[in-house]
């Protein structure tokens, strides 16, 4: 291929305007109501590469500013792009550290356009430098979350760390830097660089989609108080499970339990002992689950607990040992201690039906029925 293809007055034309875009994408995104901080780095750390580029362009200004000042901004935006990532990853990146990042480049640039003046010095610099803050972003995305996420992100910084490099790369190479427009590597990267930008963006907009995606699947499924799935989560994650098992041929068991004489432990102690009751079930119930199974909080004081290949003399064993540790374990409040118990019905598969909805039904009549046999006790139907 020759460089004449790329032409280089086009290519740079379409830089500029994918980078206007898409720091404008990102600053639009940054603008909507409660967008969570690292958009707002994102979109400043754009802003400001967007101004350091445009210094930089200017050949009507001192050196020293058109240079050591649009290098300064550019490597000061990276480091707030690179804060954002941080930011997203649930770390930061001090100030320090910024400026410490912002500072290298202004100095090593006021270095090659004051003290020892030379263009192709400042080049190599700058395409070095730019990459590897480029692939330190890269980095910073892919070891955390998974690529389906961030995959996207991870590829534009790295293919803008390269396009950088090998920018850097042909001033070393290249005896005559000013030679540049026949360059085909000045072309290809020219050519890059945008493509770059848009994987950038539209990455970092995906990455910050999914967040919100997943935050509304939990506030949709979870139960906020217990952190247990609520019904329509349960719905969902259960019929799910049945379906397998039934597939399988595996047993399943579903356990309702329900605390005994709860509403006098909220008349006694007040609701908020009452709700750390709750999340104290949750959390002892929790213990004995294995990953694929669910817990649910099915109504006020009822939770569902379903068990995936267990018979009915398995679960009411694990029945038995929650009961027992309910029962054995206090719940403290604010120098309160109360003691509680829970009655629980069990049913399997086996005795009944591949269905939720009936082995909940079924699970409920269980539950009553220690409830009548005197309560803190396990039933199984
Ligand atoms: P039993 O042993 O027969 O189950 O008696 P109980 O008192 O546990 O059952 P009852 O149905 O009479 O009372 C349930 C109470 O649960 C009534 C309601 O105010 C309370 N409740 C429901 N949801 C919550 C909640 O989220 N937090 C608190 N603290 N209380 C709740
Ligand atoms: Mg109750
Ligand atoms: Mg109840």
């Amino acid at each position: 291929m020759d460089a004449g293809v790329l032409n280089l007055d086009t290519l740079l034309l379409v830089q500029i305007c994918v980078t206007l875009l898409t720091t404008a994408l990102l600053v639009a995104s940054a603008c909507y109501t409660q967008s969570p901080p690292e958009q707002r780095w994102w979109a400043v750390g754009n802003v400001a590469v967007s101004v350091g580029m445009t210094l930089g362009n200017f050949d009507s200004v001192p050196v020293f500013i058109n240079s050591a000042l649009s290098y300064g901004v550019i490597a000061f935006g990276l480091a707030l792009v690179l804060r954002g990532l941080r930011v997203y990853c649930a770390s930061s990146l001090s100030w320090t550290s910024i400026a410490i990042i912002t500072a290298i480049a202004v100095l090593v640039a006021a270095y090659y356009s004051l003290g020892e003046p030379s263009l192709r010095a400042r080049l190599c610099f700058s395409g070095f430098y730019f990459a590897l803050l480029n692939w330190i972003c890269a980095a910073a995305v892919a070891r955390h979350g998974s690529w389906r996420v961030s995959g996207i992100a991870v590829a534009g910084f790295t293919l803008l760390g390269l396009a950088l490099f090998l920018r850097g790369l042909h001033m070393v190479v290249d005896a005559d830097p000013a030679d540049d427009a026949s360059s085909l590597v000045i072309g290809l990267s020219a050519l890059v660089v945008p493509l770059a930008q848009v994987c950038i963006a539209f990455g970092l907009i995906q990455m910050v989609m999914w967040r919100y995606a997943e935050r509304l699947r939990r506030l949709s499924t979870l139960d906020a108080l217990t952190a247990a799935l609520n019904r329509a989560g349960l719905e969902v994650q259960g019929k799910r499970m049945f379906l397998r098992a039934q597939r399988a041929q595996r047993s399943i068991a579903v356990i309702m339990i329900d605390v005994d004489n709860f509403k006098v432990i909220n008349d006694s102690y007040g609701h908020p002992v009452g709700d750390e009751v709750l999340r104290h079930l949750a959390r002892v119930v929790k213990v004995e689950l294995r990953p694929h199974d669910v817990l649910a909080r099915f109504g006020g004081e009822e939770f569902v607990l379903v068990l995936d290949g267990v018979d009915l003399a398995s679960a009411v064993r694990v029945a038995e040992r929650v009961r027992a540790r309910i029962e054995q374990e206090a719940v403290s409040l604010d120098k309160l201690t109360v003691n509680y118990t829970a009655s629980m019905g069990v049913v399997c598969s086996d005795q009944h039906d591949y269905d939720l909805i009936r082995l909940i039904s079924a699970g409920d009549a269980a539950m009553y029925e220690a409830k009548r046999a005197g309560r803190n006790r396990v039933a199984a139907g």
